[in-house]
Formats: C-alpha cells, sequence, structure tokens
C-alpha cells in the first residue's frame, strides 16, 4: 500500500513536471531566456535563492527527470564557480541518494526475488568491489546519471556507501560543468562542454581506480610470498598432493597437456571414492537390493524366498569390486599416462617446494611453480562421550573391519541420517543386521524436499530400519559385553543396545599434518580459495572435499580441471569454476537424484518459480517392472519452459536425472525434451512425460477455444 502512495506521489510529480512544461525551461536555451530574470532573483535573496536552488535539484534528480546538467550551468552562472560547485555537488549526491533509496524500496525485492540466483555472482562482486565500480562510472561522464541510480538500487551496495562515493566521484565533472555555467554566454551548445580529450581524460580518470585496485591484488598477493625464496627453476610444472578423485584428474589434464607432474599419493590410490566410499557402498546396495528383492519375489509372479547368503562373500564381492576397478586409478595406468606417482606422504615446505616422506622409505624434496591440494575429507567423528570404550566404525573403518564378519552385526546402530548414513542403514537392514538409524533433524536426507524425504523413510521403513528422527545422541555406555547409546528426544531419555555402531555424521576436511598451518594457508572448515580455486597463495589451488563446497567425487573432478588449467596456463587465461549446475543422487531405494534447485531451496531463496510432477506409477515401464514409487519433478521459470531445478525419485533416478542436466547446462527448456523422441518402454519417458505436464499446464486455452469452433464450423 506504501509502495503505491509512492509510486502515484512520483508519478504526479513527474506528470506536473511536463504538464508545467518546466522541461522546456530546463534546456540550454530556457536557460538563457529566463537567466536576466533568475539573476535579479538571487540579487535580491541569495540564500532563499540558494536553497530553493538547491532543493529543486533535489527533486529534478530524485525523481530522475530530464534537466540536471543546464541546473549544473546555471548554478554557475548564478552563484559562480565555488558556490556553485558546493550547492551541485550536495544536491546532485542527495538527490542521486534518493533516487537511489526509492529504487531499493519500489523494485529491489522484486528483481531479487525474480533474478536472485542468476544476479548471485553480481551482488557478491558488488559487495566486495561495488564502491570502486561505483567510483568508475561517477567519474566518467558518458554514463548516465539517473541510470546509475537506480541501477545501484538495486544491488546490496550500502546507501552511504552510494552517497559519499558519488559526492566525491562526481566532483571533478561538477566542476567541469559549474565552470562552464559561469561563461554561459559563449556557449553555443552542451556536446561543447565536453570535447574529446577532456572526455578521454575523464575515462582515464575513471579507470584509473580500477587499474589501482588491480595493482593493489597484486601487490597483495606478492605480499603473501614475503620471506619465501623463489626458486629459480622448478622440478616440475605441477605437484599434485592426494590421488583421489580430484587429483587423479588434476595430474591426468596436466599430463595430457604435456607438463611435468608429479601425483603424490601416500595411501591408496584412488582414494575415498574407489576404497571406502562410492564404489564399495553401490556394491553392497547391489547385493542388498537382490536379498530385498528375492523377499519379495511375489510381486514378479515369483514365490517370496528368504536369502540364505555368507556375509563373508558379500563382504568378499565388495573387495571383489575395489579391485576391478582399481586399475582405472592405478599407479601404473597413471605412469602410462605420463604422471610421475610417488607413493608417500607430501608435506609443503614452502609455496614452491614439497618434501615427501617415501612409503619405502627416505624422503624426496620436489620443487614446482603450481600445487594443487587434493587431500580430501575424513569421517567427522562426534565428541559422544564413551564413543572410544565402545568402539565404533565408520566409512573408512567399516569395509575392512566387516569383512572378517561371519554375519552382519545383529544390532547395528547408524548415526546420521544424510545420504551416506541412509544408503548404509538401508542396506545393513536388507543384509538381516537389526538398523536403528538415529538422526538430530526432524527427518532423514534434509536437503531434499519433504516429500523426497517421506518417500524414502517410508521405504526404509518398510525395510526394517528403526528410524529415530529428532533424537540427539547423547553418550555411549558399556558394561560387560554390552554396548549401548543414549538418545534423548523432548528432553525424554532413552537406551538402544547394539553390536556395531557406525558414525556418519558428515565429514571433514583434510586439514592439518602437511603444512597448510606453517605456511599460513586461510581455512575455515575447508581450505579457503577463490572463484578460481587458488589459495591464499595464488599457485596453490585445492579441490575436491578438501576445498567444498560440495561433497561429491564428478566435483572434484570438475573443479581439477579449472585447478590444473589454471594453475598451469594462468598467466594467460584464468577460468573461474563454475557451480551453477551441480548433479547429485542418493542411492537409496527409491534412488533419489537432483539437479538445481528444489522447492524447499527456491522457497528459502525467495525465488518464484512453478513446479510440475509426474507420477511413476503412470509410467508403463515402471509399472511392467512393478517399481512405481516415485515421481519426476520439474522447477520452472514462472510462464516459462526454462529449467530451474529436477527432482527424481524413482528406480535409476540417477541415470535419468542426465537429461535435464545436459539440459540446464546447455539453457534447453522442457519444449526441448517433449520434442525430443524417446525410446518406448523406457524409464527416460517419465522425462518426457513431465515436461508433457508442464505443456499440459501451460496449455493455451483461449486459441483452443477457437480451434474448436473452427472445426465445429468445418463439420457444418
Ligand atoms: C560411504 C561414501 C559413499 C560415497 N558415495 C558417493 C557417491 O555415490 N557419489 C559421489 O559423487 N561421491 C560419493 N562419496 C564422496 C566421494 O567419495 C568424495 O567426494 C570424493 O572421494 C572426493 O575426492 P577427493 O579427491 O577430494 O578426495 P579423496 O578421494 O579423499 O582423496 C584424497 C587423497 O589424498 C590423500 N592424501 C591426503 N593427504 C595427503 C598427503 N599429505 N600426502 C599424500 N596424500 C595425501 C589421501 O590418502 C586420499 O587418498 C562417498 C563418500 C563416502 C564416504
Amino acid at each position: 500500500m506504501k509502495k503505491i502512495g509512492l509510486v502515484i506521489a512520483i508519478l504526479l510529480l513527474v506528470v506536473g513536471f511536463f504538464h508545467y512544461d518546466l522541461d522546456r525551461l530546463l534546456t540550454l536555451d530556457g536557460l538563457k531566456s529566463g537567466l536576466v530574470q533568475f539573476e535579479v532573483w538571487r540579487a535580491e535573496a541569495p540564500l532563499l535563492v540558494g536553497s530553493a536552488f538547491l532543493l529543486l535539484y533535489v527533486v529534478v534528480t530524485a525523481l530522475s527527470l530530464p534537466g540536471a546538467v543546464i541546473m549544473t550551468l546555471a548554478a554557475g552562472t548564478l552563484f559562480g564557480l565555488f558556490w556553485g560547485t558546493v550547492i551541485v555537488s550536495f544536491a546532485s549526491s542527495i538527490g542521486a541518494t534518493l533516487a537511489f533509496l526509492v529504487s531499493r524500496y519500489l523494485l529491489r525485492d522484486w528483481v531479487q526475488a525474480k533474478f536472485g540466483s542468476r544476479l548471485k555472482a553480481f551482488n557478491e562482486g558488488v559487495e566486495k568491489d561495488g564502491a570502486f565500480y561505483l567510483f568508475t562510472l561517477r567519474l566518467v561522464p558518458v554514463f548516465p546519471f539517473f541510470l546509475i541510480n537506480l541501477l545501484m538500487g538495486l544491488t546490496a551496495l550500502r546507501a552511504f556507501t552510494f552517497y559519499w562515493v558519488s559526492q566525491v566521484g562526481m566532483l571533478v565533472g561538477t566542476v567541469v560543468y559549474v565552470n562552464a555555467g559561469t561563461q554561459l554566454g559563449q556557449l553555443e551548445s552542451l556536446s561543447g562542454i565536453l570535447s574529446p580529450s577532456l572526455l578521454f581524460s575523464f575515462v582515464l580518470l575513471g579507470v584509473f581506480p580500477l587499474v589501482a585496485k588491480k595493482l593493489l591484488d597484486v601487490i597483495k598477493a606478492r605480499r603473501v610470498y614475503a620471506g619465501f625464496t623463489k626458486p629459480k627453476s622448478f622440478d616440475r610444472n605441477l605437484i599434485v598432493i592426494g590421488g583421489g578423485a580430484g587429483g587423479l584428474v588434476s595430474a591426468y589434464i596436466a599430463a595430457a597437456v604435456k607438463s611435468k607432474v608429479t601425483l603424490i599419493e601416500a595411501h591408496k590410490m584412488g582414494g575415498d571414492c574407489l576404497n571406502y566410499g562410492c564404489i564399495p557402498s553401490k556394491a553392497i546396495i547391489k547385493s542388498a537390493k537382490i536379498a530385498q528383492q528375492m523377499r519379495h519375489a511375489k510381486n514378479y509372479g515369483l514365490e517370496n524366498v528368504e536369502p540364505t547368503f555368507s556375509f563373508k562373500k558379500v563382504m568378499a564381492r565388495v573387495h571383489d569390486v575395489i579391485s576391478k576397478v582399481e586399475p582405472h586409478d592405478s599407479v601404473e595406468r597413471y605412469t602410462e599416462l605420463g604422471v610421475d606417482v610417488v607413493q608417500g606422504y607430501a608435506k609443503i615446505i614452502d609455496p614452491w617446494t614439497v618434501e615427501i616422506q617415501l612409503n619405502d622409505g627416505g624422503t624426496q624434496r620436489l620443487t614446482a611453480r603450481s600445487i594443487i591440494l587434493a587431500t580430501g575429507a575424513r569421517p567427522f567423528v562426534p565428541p559422544l562421550p564413551g564413543l572410544d570404550d565402545v568402539g565404533y566404525y565408520t566409512s573408512d573403518t567399516l569395509w575392512g573391519e566387516f569383512a572378517k564378519f561371519d554375519e552382519p552385526p545383529k544390532r547395528l546402530v547408524v548415526l546420521g541420517g544424510g545420504p551416506i548414513g541412509s544408503e548404509l542403514a538401508q542396506s545393513f537392514a536388507r543384509l538381516g543386521s537389526n538398523v536403528t538409524q538415529v538422526e538430530r533433524s526432524d527427518r532423514i536426507m534434509v536437503r531434499e524436499d519433504e516429500e523426497v524425504s517421506a518417500l524414502v523413510q517410508e521405504s526404509m521403513i518398510a525395510d526394517g530400519v528403526n528410524i529415530l528422527t529428532s533424537h540427539n545422541a547423547l553418550r555411549c555406555e558399556k558394561e560387560g559385553d554390552i554396548k549401548r547409546l543414549i538418545v534423548e528426544k523432548d528432553g525424554v531419555e532413552s537406551v538402544i543396545e547394539f553390536d556395531a555402531l557406525l558414525c556418519a555424521v558428515g565429514r571433514q576436511a583434510r586439514l592439518e599434518g602437511y603444512g597448510l598451518e606453517n605456511l599460513g594457508v586461510e581455512t575455515n572448515r575447508t581450505i579457503v580459495t577463490n572463484d578460481y580455486l587458488e589459495t591464499l597463495f595464488p599457485n596453490i589451488f585445492a579441490v575436491g572435499d578438501v576445498a567444498g563446497p560440495y561433497q561429491f567425487t564428478h566435483v572434484a573432478a570438475h573443479q581439477a580441471w579449472f585447478a590444473a588449467v589454471n594453475a598451469l596456463f594462468g598467466t594467460f587465461k584464468k577460468f573461474r569454476a563454475d557451480y551453477r549446475v551441480i548433479p547429485w543422487a542418493t542411492f537409496v531405494d527409491p534412488e533419489v537424484a537432483r539437479v538445481g534447485l528444489s522447492e524447499q531451496d527456491a522457497k528459502e531463496q525467495g525465488i518464484e518459480y512453478e513446479m510440475v510432477r509426474y507420477g511413476l506409477d503412470d509410467l508403463d515401464r515402471a509399472i511392467a517392472e512393478s517399481a512405481t514409487k516415485g515421481f519426476v519433478k520439474v522447477l520452472t521459470v514462472p510462464g516459462k519452459d526454462k529449467i530451474l531445478g529436477v527432482t527424481i525419485v524413482g528406480e535409476h533416478s540417477g541415470e535419468l536425472l542426465a537429461e535435464f542436466v545436459l539440459a540446464m547446462k546447455h539453457g534447453l527448456g522442457l519444449n526441448k525434451i517433449l520434442g525430443t523422441i524417446h525410446t518406448y518402454p523406457t524409464w527416460a519417458e517419465s522425462n518426457k512425460y513431465a515436461a508433457g505436464e508442464w505443456k499440459r499446464a501451460h496449455t493455451p486455452e483461449r486459441i483452443l477455444e477457437w480451434i474448436e469452433k473452427y472445426h465445429t464450423w468445418r463439420r457444418g
């Protein structure tokens, strides 16, 4: 209501301005002809006229009306160079700030809500360097004054910063125009005020702060190297520390472009994903799924059977799978690709030197122009009293230790309701463990929409997982062979007895022990990097779990490209890591896959969206396979087919997502998916049907009514 009132007031003032022909007064000719009268008024009451002039100037600029240039000239004519400059300098800055505030009040929320996600990088840029940009815009008088006010109002720049930067930035231009006003008689046209050479000087002045800022950045970057002696030559172009997904891909790229690269891995090539993460977990998920399908064989017209199996063999298969994937990440393969692989523990000595404690004894020192840190993350173990006494497993120890068991643990507690905890809780329940999953939040998989969590939770409960949401783990206790976990909900404690406890409450970046502390590389929960994945030292980069913000193998590999290219060719061109389209999947049953915004995200970020949903219970292939649980949910820009995000729940959802990932990456809308032939009967058809749902929701009803009339008429 208040906003509408303000808009009406502004409109009335603008209409009045043009209605009373004030715009004609504020032209060069208008000014010249009215000058004698203005001079008389000014001579009679200089203070009053000066104040009235200042006020009028504020109003004209605040309303973004044309005429500020003429008024600046008039100020020179009427009040001389000094007072003219003072009046115009304050009036223009105050007026500009009012226009800035009006634009912010009326439009900013709307603009940010509509384009917030796309403006994120711009907003961050303004937050960081906004004052510099504004200063440049103000110094160069070719940028329209009123437009700068209105556009800056839409950004996150502080009003006071806007005011003072404007005042300082516009001062030189103000003096030039006020001075021209003192010689109004000789002035033939407005363009005469700014000669090309004067304009060029302004441009130089305007560019100066940006150049100065860049110089400052360079000096700052150099300062971090103070106290270190840069080697005159280097043993390598690049050293990569860590042989997981991030490190392997970095080294691969470096070797592919013929640089001399050393990859250092302290433990197992392939890192977490191959040895403790993606691969073993997906292997056990498959065995568990088969067991579950046997139990529910009736769904397929067969007889239900309780699977009999040797747990040792199930775990042996997991290790067999790892060993079959191992050659992809092996020392041999990478050596063949041209990477110098060193097995040992690396420590950074200075920004160019790495010392390696070789696994087979001895040390080696190497220098390189650039270093990539791909040292990964480790499971976070919560500081629960008594945890060490009862003993616990993590994804690091689980695969090795469980492989020694004849049976799966009878009673397994899984701490954590995230993707890893949920995948493992469901798998071990399906393999016969009595699983209790403890989650602090009110639902599992909190990053996904509520209906996704609910569907997964329902399925896991059906598999026998006892899910305790809104439960805090308090402590562990041991009495003889009996192990207990004490949990609390709403102030009431309860006891869970268990045989094995698995911590899956998150993973923390590896930040200690290899030289970051000594060097002063900035860290918080991860290593702090800029958009180019550079750490505080521009020649040291970080990728993967140790850098965040996502902890996925494919993101580590994606970052590796940027880090390797920036490390090797950054002198010529640097690339910003691009996180616009990041997909992921959680391999619970039903599988959950997502790219872009969920509904929950969109609401939290205040982004407008439309949503369509296609249920798999309608899909022929899903019906044929008796696997109709799930849906494809697509969020789009209101009124458009542009995809903002997709969540798929159901069989093969991780695979189905790829089509949407491609579409989002390359700006293809739902119409394009709808217009693509999908093989019948496939799961992928669900993507097309989801696009069809969108089309139906946007049927041009009016046009169809006319078409119906046309057909009626044709029938005679
Ligand atoms: C159970 C589980 C399931 C997962 N499932 C998936 C999934 O399905 N999909 C997915 O995308 N992601 C999954 N992840 C996550 C995925 O494993 C990680 O995101 C990925 O491994 C990160 O790769 P990275 O290169 O950053 O680190 P890592 O793979 O952890 O590699 C880091 C390497 O650096 C080495 N290192 C550390 N410090 C030094 C040093 N000073 N000197 C020498 N070497 C050093 C370590 O030994 C390690 O091998 C899963 C993780 C777990 C635990």
